[in-house]
């Protein structure tokens, strides 16, 4: 059987630079969340435009600098998800139990989290709970927004 889809596919090839700043692939990372936090999944337009988003790399600089210019480790997220982030990694013994941040470009959504009536995101999954408690993906600016994005899709 096939592997399931991931949430984002991610171009096949990364752009290359001769420059030593992973900020020149802004645009590029861009496109291939379409303008989507990789964390909440806020599109830009309901997070106060893409100036409100960042290159955030999936795994921390600080713990993997060899990662600092790798392409497929940088990821679209918005600014408050990035905050809560930060330099975090799970420590090392939820890493051993394979526990650690939801990758939605290696998973579907629906492996990991259920979105409840409520608006809130339910964990299917350790690292999902884990997810959900580090970026705090429940926040209720995000719990309100969902609800009401569902009820203007089924106006
Ligand atoms: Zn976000």
């Amino acid at each position: 059987m096939s592997q399931p889809r991931p949430h984002f596919v991610r171009r096949p090839s990364a752009p290359t630079t001769k420059r030593l700043d992973y900020r020149v692939f802004r645009e590029n990372v861009r496109e291939d969340f379409r303008g989507t936090c990789a964390y909440c999944l806020l599109e830009e337009k309901w997070a106060a435009g893409r100036e409100n988003f960042e290159l955030d790399h999936f795994r921390p600089k600080s713990l993997f600098p060899h990662l600092l210019m790798s392409y497929y480790n940088l990821y679209w997220s918005c600014h408050v998800c990035n905050r809560f982030k930060t330099d975090r990694w799970p420590p090392r013994q939820l890493l051993e139990q394979g526990v650690g941040y939801v990758d939605l470009c290696a998973s579907p959504f629906q492996e990991h989290f259920v979105v409840q009536k409520n608006g809130k995101w339910r964990g299917k999954s350790l690292s999902a709970k884990y997810t959900i408690d580090s970026l705090r993906l429940n926040r209720p600016h995000l719990v309100e927004l969902r609800v009401l994005l569902r009820e203007l899709a089924l106006q």
